[in-house]
């Protein structure tokens, strides 16, 4: 990216003044959910900065929609104690107070209507007195079983009523739990709203090191050609965590890894990691190629030893001692419900044929990491002798999502000395190093993306629906295969995790 272009702006804009920032014309977003844990810890936060870098309109509203009985003093107070200290941007006293000059707060719940009605009241007072110009986005940060409901709400009470003004709809994860419901929530939304008003956050395509997959793949020539089942064996994707599931265990049971991470970040990672090279990168073109890959995705079996899940159990994470995950507060010690899931799929294109792709996500475990590691296979004529090589491994292109950020490559090296023996060296890129620009938070990019309507960040209908049609195989099966297999806070997940890959010789990555 030029130096000259904003961070904070989404590079896969398609339009030709791509380099001027653009800033969010007229508009306010109604937070649901503002008293959740997201709201306070990512989304007023980001608020804030993308006013303090500019990027908001002068007269820019807040509506906080919540059930507690605060004034708007009150309520300014909350968001200022929310993003005081996590804020990304200096602190300036002057923008808060421009930024506060548009918060308002509205009492109500999800069912009754003349709480919609006060807040369809107060949207339009915003639009007389800040000159909001009729334009919302309604952020829905709330348990996924209230999306439609809230939906249904902005419809009766006119809120998402168009005609004088855009009205767009920004839509957390979960969508859905398997693809019934989820084309059933799509049906639902797309009656109030029509799809190009819908952004469903899948914020791991906020982050930069994601949309660098489609700098590394296709702005260069010595990576793209190697994508292919000619030169890779196999591809991990990896989400691991080291959190628990804390005061968090409620919500958590009955969802589970794969349906919390699997079916929505890591299938993304796949299909940028496999699909083919886009016309260009406009949202359209964008979702052509992503959902072209992920229709051509499904799981492989049997998968009694093909897939993986498992609870964690009590153990040292790193010098703590924590708890299992029956033992944590809200979990029922009965709920199958899984913290570790892998499993394995195949895409049926002539690029990746015969290539696994072997995906796993969990909690508590070695550490917090998110990559994706190409492995080579090797190759095809050995010159050295099998001694010299003993010490070499796979070559493998690792793409660290997060945290240290950047892109690793391992192949053989000659070990310096008389000898011609190998040994794997690495040639590692890191974000942090090689740049001094800091990269922007994904949610603030994803708000102001959908302030701006630039959808190439956010997954579609149909990939929604791809996702959970290639999953809920997996999830039916699991359904029925009693409980998961027990594995130690600290470690790297269940054993049938490694089975899942020692069987055909292969190992996962200790990253
Ligand atoms: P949370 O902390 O449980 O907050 C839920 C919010 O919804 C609260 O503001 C709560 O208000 C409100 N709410 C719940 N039931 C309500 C009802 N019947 N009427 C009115 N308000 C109601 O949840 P969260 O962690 O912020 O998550 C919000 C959404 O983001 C969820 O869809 C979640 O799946 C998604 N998400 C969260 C994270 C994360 O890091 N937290 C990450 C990815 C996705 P009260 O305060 O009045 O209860």
């Amino acid at each position: 990216m030029s130096s000259e272009s904003p961070l904070w702006e989404n590079p896969l804009r398609d339009s030709a003044d791509r380099r001027v920032p653009r800033i969010a014309g007229p508009s306010g977003l109604v937070i649901f959910g503002v008293t959740g844990d997201l709201a306070r810890r990512k989304l007023l936060p980001a608020v804030y900065d993308l006013a303090n870098r500019g990027l908001l309109p002068a007269g820019f509203s807040l509506i906080g929609y919540g059930r507690r009985d605060w004034t708007k003093e009150e309520f300014e107070a909350e968001v200022l104690d929310a993003v005081r200290d996590r804020v990304r941007t200096p602190w300036r006293q002057a923008v808060w107070e421009q930024l506060a000059a548009g918060i308002q707060f509205v009492k109500g719940d999800f069912v009754t209507d003349s709480a919609f009605d006060d807040l369809a009241a107060m949207t339009r007072r915003m639009d007389e007195e800040r000159g909001t110009g009729g334009n919302w986005a309604y952020y829905l940060s709330v348990p996924p079983q209230y999306f439609s409901e809230v939906c249904n709400q902005l419809e009766r009470s006119g809120l998402a009523d168009s005609t004088d003004g855009w009205k767009r709809v920004v839509i957390e994860k979960p969508f859905g739990h398997d693809e019934d419901s989820a084309t059933e929530l799509n049906r639902i939304v797309n009656s109030v709203f029509p799809e190009s008003s819908v952004f469903r956050i899948d914020h791991y395509l906020g982050k930069e090191t994601v949309q660098n997959i489609l700098v590394l793949r296709f702005a260069n020539q010595m990576f793209e050609p190697l994508f292919s089942s000619g030169y890779i064996d196999h591809v991990q994707i990896t989400m691991a965590e080291d959190i628990g599931l804390g005061g968090r265990a409620g919500y958590y049971d009955g969802i589970g890894a794969a349906r919390d991470v699997m079916q929505n970040h890591l299938l993304q990672l796949l299909a940028l990691v496999a699909m083919d090279e886009p016309v260009t990168f406009s949202p359209d073109e964008l979702k052509a190629e992503k959902l072209k890959v992920l229709k051509a995705t499904r799981p492989v079996g049997p998968f009694a030893q093909t897939t993986a899940r498992g609870q964690y159990t009590a153990g040292w994470q790193g010098s703590e001692y924590v708890p299992g995950l029956r033992e944590e507060e809200g979990f029922d010690p009965a709920s199958t419900t899984e913290t570790y899931a892998a499993a394995t799929f195949e895409i049926n294109s002539r690029r990746w044929a015969g290539v696994p792709f072997h995906l796993r996500t969990g909690k508590r475990l070695g550490r917090r990491v998110t990559e994706i590691a190409l492995v080579f296979k090797d190759a095809p004529h050995q010159s050295f002798s099998p001694e010299q090589t003993e010490a070499q491994k796979s070559n493998v292109l690792v793409i660290r999502v997060q945290p240290d950020e950047g892109v690793l490559l391992r192949f053989g090296s000659k070990v310096p000395g008389s000898a011609m023996d190998v040994r794997d060296v690495n040639m590692d890129f890191s974000y942090s190093e090689a740049f001094t620009e800091q990269s922007p938070e994904a949610y603030e990019r994803l708000i102001l993306d959908a302030l701006l309507d630039e959808a190439s960040l956010f997954p579609t209908n149909e990939e929604v629906e791809e996702s959970w049609r290639i999953l809920d195989p997996v999830l039916n099966y699991w359904a029925t295969a009693g409980r998961p297999e027990d594995y130690e806070s600290g470690t790297w997940g269940p054993s049938g995790a490694d089975r899942m890959l020692s069987r055909h010789g292969r190992k996962w990555r200790r990253p």
